[in-house]
């Protein structure tokens, strides 16, 4: 580490670096601030709020304990009023991929973008990694990308009276015919396979009962419209081999996502098929680099957003421990915290 390093990084230093802002980061940075740890987070979105805010915002969330129901925007706005508590460094727009332990056994954290971060130690809530979204392999799709082309459903209200197109036959896409058909004037799915193997059987049941057009074995192969505004797609039947025109003022397309850890995989963590491989305190194989929510691998792991909750502060107290061994094990609980008791 040059003395430039040594500066920046004694100015800049965090003693927990959690990357990834979804719902497990969140959690665990207000849990942080509960251990007074000087923490920052890192997302690679320009939104908070992980696979909730990018694939299921409109949905309603039945199972975390305590709260009924909830939307899953909403659950995500009231974790982020949580996260803010302490007044962790919140950054987004960066993604994370690569690590440096220098010689005082700090990291050095460095994104895409060449930013740098320094962090005592870091805590990965990346989920399955980053994730991308399979676009439609058209050329002039991007012409209408975002005005009336788009790879996620959002609020149904924006398709009110429209002609809809979603493309895609997997429970993502049916779950989006079953919430829109009620708003639109009129809703087509189109599907490459010839049955809904990938679809629970009532969210096929559900298009019955909305009378949404489905046209099995066939894929759209051309837009059409002017300025980014689309009036129809052309849709080719494999059974039939016959083309046929649907009017569309919107398509919406579910084709299913990618993810990938990007560099992390290179950190020298041991990682199997599940996710990073962690112990009983959620560290990984990589002394002072713990993982928690959907990126932690471990026997009997729970791919719920509980578990994210339960799983950061085991990792944040363990960071504790480790920087603080005379410290308390765990935090004391909210309702006889100092912070909350001296508001
Ligand atoms: C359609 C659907 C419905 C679901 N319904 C429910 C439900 O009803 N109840 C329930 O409990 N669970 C549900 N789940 C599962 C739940 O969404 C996950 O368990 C939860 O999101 C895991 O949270 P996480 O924070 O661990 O990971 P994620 O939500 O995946 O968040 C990880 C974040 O890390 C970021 N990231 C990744 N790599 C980097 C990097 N290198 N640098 C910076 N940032 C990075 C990503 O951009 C992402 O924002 C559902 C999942 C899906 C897909």
């Amino acid at each position: 580490m040059n003395s430039c390093e040594g500066e920046k990084g004694v100015l800049d230093l965090y003693d927990v670096t959690i990357i990834g802002g979804g719902p497990s980061g969140l959690y665990t940075a207000f849990y942080s601030g509960m251990r007074a740890l000087k923490t920052k987070i890192i997302e690679a979105k320009s939104d908070l709020g992980g696979l909730v805010t990018h694939f299921y915002p409109k949905k309603t969330i039945y199972d975390v304990g305590g709260i009924p129901s909830i939307e899953g925007a909403q659950l995500i706005e009231h974790l982020n009023r949580q996260a803010e508590t302490f007044h962790p460094a919140i950054i987004t727009g960066q993604t994370i991929v690569n690590m440096e332990r220098l010689e005082n056994q700090t990291f050095k954290l460095v994104a895409s973008n060449g930013a740098v971060h320094y962090s005592r130690r870091i805590i990965l809530a990346v989920g399955s990694g980053i994730f991308e979204v399979n676009k439609l392999p058209l050329e002039e799709a991007p012409l209408y990308e975002n005005t009336s082309l788009f790879y996620a459903a959002g609020d149904p209200q924006r398709f009110s009276d429209k002609q809809v197109v979603i493309s895609g036959g997997g429970n993502g896409a049916l779950d989006w015919a079953a919430e829109l058909a009620p708003h639109c004037k009129r809703l087509t799915v189109i599907y490459r396979g010839d049955q809904f193997v990938h679809a629970l059987e009532h969210n096929v049941e559900r298009l019955h009962t909305y009378q949404v057009d489905v046209k099995m074995s066939s894929e759209i192969v051309a837009l059409s419209g002017t300025k980014g505004q689309l009036s129809s797609v052309t849709v080719c039947s494999s059974a039939s081999g016959c083309s046929e025109t649907v009017a569309a003022d919107a398509v919406i397309v579910n084709h299913g996502f990618q993810f990938s850890l990007g560099g992390l995989d290179d950190w020298g963590m041991t990682i199997d098929n599940s996710g990073i491989c962690v112990d009983q305190s959620m560290q990984t194989s990589v002394n002072g680099i713990y993982a928690i929510g959907n990126a932690a691998s471990y026997p009997q792991k729970l791919y719920l957003i509980a578990a994210g909750f339960v799983e950061g502060p085991i990792a944040v107290n363990s960071v504790k421990h480790d920087l603080e061994p005379e410290a308390p094990a765990q935090a004391m609980v909210s309702t006889h915290h100092s912070f909350f008791n001296d508001k």
